[in-house]
């Protein structure tokens, strides 16, 4: 079959904030960039990200240090994060957003024109850097800026379908584009993936149509380790209402300018249930907490500002006991403000201007008015590819990850914000040792013409099969109605047992699946190759989560309703068997050193 033969030191996969970052970094150290993604360039996800990046700036509060940003990455993770990965981004983080800004990006500033900060869950003090509800744009339009002058060689509306081997080594991508369907093959001394998350699997999701999971399962395929599947972010305010919108992110932002939560008695039920481990931060009256969000240094966060995992778990026991509103979800009120400011409404569009067209335009609610519908919605994977801690190497030689598709420093729940400032940290650090290693690498790259053979023979089955049978859209859909129900929120063994045996039988589906039509431009065909990733994404999770007999963060489990120590003392693994099945292991945490653990009881 025709393809066309690119060569490059270093291959990034993915053009979001993590992908730009690494390849920036890799082309300044003098190697050849190859960076290819799915969509459009500036497109990627991270565009998405409204609320800010976390850094411990100390710009608004200075009793910030990377110190709390570190205790507070633990804690929110609960410590089963990998720690060095948690330490290297507490402490480099101020310095990835100073350089954002030395490269143009504007944000938001203090009174005396320092970068701004804002409140967000599960962050001690006003940590986010920000522009307005716009970060992400502004992060993707400077990393894009100043990668754009490096010669990087960009293959826009490219999606990788299989990485390439000699040997134990990764040395390549097999590739088709999505506009004329033609094939590309890629060969590289080191490839970084930075594919982003993995949404798409269930049903409700703030996540767009590139998050089917094709970095984690690219990685699988090619031998590397996933940890932590289990740990899926359910974001507690996703719009509800109308249907066709449902899922879509508000901001935790929202709740950052003092937003509060309410059920249909009107009553802030989140004063109700505060944890044991964030009591002693948490404000015990709505007073404390409005002063709070307003800047007072001696206030306490308002408990919407707990963690997305809490915060998500007690949505659904309003839901769930009837005090719900009418569309299934729970009132988010920013207008009642309009008591606190004298221009509120103008403040609200000020701050949230992005929030305000949302709900304007999508649902006819004016937020400086009246309050919002929200519930929780799939938004972020905590797990990913396994990787080292100082230089993003996965467990495959040669193969780099960073950003959403890799794991480890989030743990069991990620802090807003932290995904931003993990995308600069690591993505930098991926593209550093990526092209570290492709200089060291003197001897051609050399990838068997059967590999090739056999990946675009794969991806033209859905052809051979036509339009007989099932299309992809029906299994996908399938999918995601399964993976909502049976391994969402709040999860037992019996419907995860039930959801592995769900998952053999669309695997099947999947297999019978197919398109019409030809290559050029034809998503039906586009979809049935991501179902493959999707398909192995889920089972992931639900093995891992199956694992896991206990709950930890954005993993909860009726039948285990309680964090179990035993299992804090160690992370979940899946890679897959000789036998090509998917093998599930525990890997024990490695000991925290002394200073690291005097840091976190300093900050309790
Ligand atoms: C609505 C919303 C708001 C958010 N707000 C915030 C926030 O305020 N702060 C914060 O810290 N986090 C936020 N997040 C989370 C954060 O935006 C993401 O975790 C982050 O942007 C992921 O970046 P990334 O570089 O890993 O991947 P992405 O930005 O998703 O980029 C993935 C790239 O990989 C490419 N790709 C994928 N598969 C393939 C393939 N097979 N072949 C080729 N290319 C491929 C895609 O085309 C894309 O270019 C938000 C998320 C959402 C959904």
């Amino acid at each position: 079959m025709d393809y066309q033969t690119y060569d490059h030191d270093v291959l990034v996969i993915g053009a979001g904030g993590a992908g730009l970052r690494a390849a920036i970094e890799a082309s300044a150290a003098g190697v050849s960039v190859g960076l290819v993604c799915k969509s459009l360039l500036g497109k990627a996800h991270t565009v998405m990200a409204e609320g800010g990046i976390a850094a411990a700036l100390a710009n608004v509060d200075d009793r910030d240090s990377w110190k709390v940003h570190f205790a507070d990455t633990m804690r929110g993770g609960q410590y089963v994060n990998n720690w060095r990965m948690a330490e290297l981004h507490a402490k480099e983080a101020p310095d990835r957003v100073r350089e954002l800004e030395a490269w143009g990006a504007m944000f938001d500033r203090t009174q005396d024109g320092k970068i701004l900060q804002r409140n967000f869950g599960g962050h001690r003090y006003p940590r986010l850097a920000h522009v307005g509800d716009r970060t992400g744009l502004e992060m993707i339009r400077t990393l894009q800026d100043h990668g754009i002058h490096q010669g990087i060689d960009v293959h826009m509306e490219c999606t990788v379908t299989r990485l390439l081997k000699d040997g134990d080594r990764v040395v390549g991508a097999f590739a088709y584009e999505r506009e004329r369907g033609r094939f590309k093959l890629f060969r590289a001394k080191a490839l970084v993936l930075a594919t982003g998350g993995v949404g798409r699997a269930y049903k409700i999701t703030s996540n767009s149509w590139e998050y089917t999971g094709d970095g984690h399962t690219l990685a699988y395929d090619a031998g590397a380790e996933l940890m932590d599947m289990e740990f899926v972010q359910f974001h507690p305010t996703g719009m509800i209402w109308p249907p066709s919108v449902r899922g879509i992110l508000v901001t935790e932002g929202v709740r950052g300018e003092g937003g509060v939560l309410k059920n249909n008695q009107g009553r802030r039920f989140m004063f109700d249930d505060i944890p044991e481990n964030y009591r002693s931060q948490t404000a015990d009256n709505e007073e404390e907490g409005w002063r709070y969000t307003q800047g007072d240094k001696s206030a306490r966060r308002p408990p919407e500002l707990l963690t997305r995992d809490h915060v998500s778990r007690s949505i659904v026991r309003e839901i769930k006991e009837g005090r719900g509103s009418p569309h299934g979800g729970v009132f988010l009120d920013i207008a009642w403000i309009k008591a606190r400011l004298p221009n509120a409404a103008d403040h609200i569009r000020k701050k949230l201007p992005s929030m305000y067209h949302q709900f304007k335009q999508l649902a006819d609610i004016d937020i400086t008015a009246e309050p919002m519908e929200v519930g929780p919605t799939t938004h972020y994977i905590m797990g990913g590819v396994r990787v080292d801690a100082e230089t993003q190497m996965s467990t495959v030689h040669g193969l780099f990850a960073a950003g959403e598709c890799a794991a480890g420093i989030n743990g069991a729940n990620r802090l807003g914000g932290n995904s931003l400032s993990d995308l600069l940290v690591f993505g930098k650090r991926a593209g550093e040792f990526a092209a570290k290693y492709a200089k060291c690498r003197h001897d051609d790259v050399s990838i068997d013409a059967q590999q090739v053979e056999e990946a675009a023979r794969a991806a033209v089955e859905p052809f051979e099969r036509g339009t007989k049978g099932e299309g992809p859209y029906q299994v996908q859909y399938a999918l995601q109605e399964m993976m909502q129900d049976l391994v969402g929120i709040v999860r037992n063994e019996t419907e995860m047992t039930r959801a592995l045996d769900c998952l053999k039988t669309l695997a099947d589906r999947a297999r019978r699946a197919g398109v019409g039509g030809h290559r050029e431009y034809n998503p039906g065909w586009h979809a049935a190759l991501d179902l493959y990733n999707l398909l192995t994404v889920s089972e992931a999770i639900t093995r891992s989560a199956i694992e896991r007999r206990e709950s930890r963060g954005g993993h909860f489990r009726e039948d285990h309703p309680d964090k179990d120590a035993a299992f804090g003392a160690f992370n979940i693994i899946t890679r897959k068997g000789h036998d090509g099945g998917m093998e599930v292991s525990r890997v024990p945490i490695p000991p925290m050193p002394d200073e690291l653990k005097n840091v976190i009881e300093e900050m309790k």
